[in-house]
């Protein structure tokens, strides 16, 4: 199928961040994050939250807003190497603490260690898991094939250099549309290691061309896309069906 790159406020290019494991410095990643205007998914370990009052809740809640609140599994394991029940195990207790703190649906993921097989894959899909992340970085600013498999772009120890050439190509129709940083906060260990990051975010932030985007607000717009394609397929076969070019709407033939 072909992609047409144009996202939300007609913008051509999308940047999303994507951290894991849920360290105190997440607090102070979105501290940047809020400054610069762009948006991050975490994933988190639903064991850390075992246990805590309400209140505590409230303050993670508080901590993640307007940003998105994704699934790492309960425990960080490797989904590759456990039987499917203890998956499946993982995947669904997360989710459920995940949504009591953050009161809605989450329905995202990435996966810890980096550790997928295609039987990992069938137990986030019975989950109800729509995308999860590898650490397969590619270098490239390719929108996923498959989301369940999201190769990001890069580990933010190699952005500053991609981030550069993202910015040189925000109009060609010759790259692909999407940026895609991942990491650890716990990383940042050094006041060197914040000014890095600061000085990615900053020189992708505040572009009248850039979407800034969670992971999730990337696959319900792409899955929207696709679906009106599908759709279209449909009403083109319908319409080839009752003799006439037109597209057929459901019931409402010629
Ligand atoms: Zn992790």
């Amino acid at each position: 199928m072909i992609e047409y790159s144009i996202y939300p406020g007609g913008r051509r290019r999308i940047v999303t961040f994507s951290y894991d494991d849920g360290p105190e410095q997440d607090a102070r990643l979105i501290e940047l994050f809020n400054r610069y205007g762009v948006k991050g998914t975490f994933h988190l370990n639903g064991k850390h939250f075992l246990g805590l009052s309400r209140a505590k809740w409230q303050a993670i809640r508080t901590r993640y807003e307007g940003h998105e609140i994704a699934c790492h599994t309960l425990q960080h394991g490797w989904l590759e190497r456990m039987p499917e029940i203890s998956a499946v195990k993982e995947v669904v207790r997360d989710r459920q603490i995940l949504e009591d703190i953050a009161q809605r649906p989450v329905v995202g993921m990435s996966y810890p260690n980096g550790s997928f097989s295609e039987t990992a894959i069938q137990v986030l899909q019975a989950c109800g898991i729509v995308y999860s992340r590898t650490t397969n970085s590619t270098r490239k600013m390719a929108l996923p094939q498959d989301f369940l498999s999201w190769n990001p772009t890069c580990h933010h120890r190699d952005a500053l250099v991609l981030c550069q050439r993202f910015l040189d190509d925000l109009d060609s129709y010759w790259t692909g549309p999407l940026f895609y940083i991942w990491g650890h906060s716990h990383e940042f260990r050094t006041e060197e290691d914040w000014v890095h990051i600061e000085s990615v975010v900053r020189s992708l932030s505040g572009n009248e061309k850039i979407w800034y985007a969670t992971n999730l607000e990337i696959f319900d717009y792409m899955s929207a896309q696709r679906q009106r394609d599908l759709q279209l397929r449909a009403c083109r076969r319908a319409g080839a069906r009752a003799g006439t070019q037109r597209c057929v709407y459901g019931s409402r033939g010629p």
